[in-house]
């Protein structure tokens, strides 16, 4: 199995390559197939699986196929810490080195000058924690209605932190119609019952 057999497009290909990643792990080969088609995905992943990679890179090739003049944000990315959301924006800046696709990471615990800043520039890709994000779209910083793909990263760690009102209200806030990508570590009842509510006929990942 290689990348230019998943159909990924050579500009990605060649990223990852000049990256040092000679072939895709289990899951990218599993669950990168689903995400170009367009399913949605319930993935069961721990860190350390190129989970990330297994998102970012369909998700980069699906928003190439389109590029809009809009300057809205087209994808979500939902995770628990500020360690996460920085590690997930590094992986997408390494992976759209050859396209013309832009990636920014909110998160708590900072002030928010530098992020606002960002915000003000082209944003494809929004990487960023819960209560952050929240805070910003009700100061109508950060519009969520034209998000097109929407991931929820490492699902149950985010309820064992308390978020799950805030992902909840992240999700209201979405579109009806867009694709989404839940990913957890573990698949508790909590956990298969959040994903239930959220998902459409999702493919199933497991590594
Ligand atoms: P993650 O599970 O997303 O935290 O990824 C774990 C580590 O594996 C990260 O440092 C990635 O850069 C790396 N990685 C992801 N995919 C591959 C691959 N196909 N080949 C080699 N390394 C990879």
């Amino acid at each position: 199995m290689s990348f230019k057999n998943l159909n990924l497009i050579n500009p990605i290909v060649r990223a990852v390559t000049e990256a040092g990643y000679s072939k895709p792990t289990e899951i990218q080969a599993s669950a990168i197939p689903h995400i170009l088609a367009g399913s949605d995905i319930l993935g069961c992943a721990q860190t350390g699986t190129g989970k990330t990679a297994a998102f970012a890179m369909p998700i980069l090739q699906l928003l190439k196929r389109q590029t809009p003049e809009h300057k809205s944000i087209r994808a979500l990315i939902l995770t628990p810490t500020r360690e996460l959301a920085i590690q997930i924006e590094e992986n997408f800046k390494i992976y759209s080195k050859y396209l013309p696709l832009s990636q920014l990471s909110i998160y708590g615990g900072v002030s928010a000058g530098a992020q606002l800043s960002a915000l003000r520039k082209r944003v494809d890709i929004l990487v960023a924690t819960p209560g952050r994000l929240l805070d910003l779209v009700n100061q109508r910083y950060i519009d969520l209605s034209k998000i097109e793909i929407f991931v929820l990263d490492e699902a149950d760690r985010m309820l064992d932190m308390g978020f799950v009102n805030d992902v909840k209200k992240v999700i209201q806030m979405l579109p009806k119609k867009k694709q989404t990508l839940f990913f957890s570590a573990t698949m508790p009842e909590s956990i298969k019952n959040l994903s239930e509510t959220i998902l459409n006929n999702p493919e199933k990942v497991t590594v």
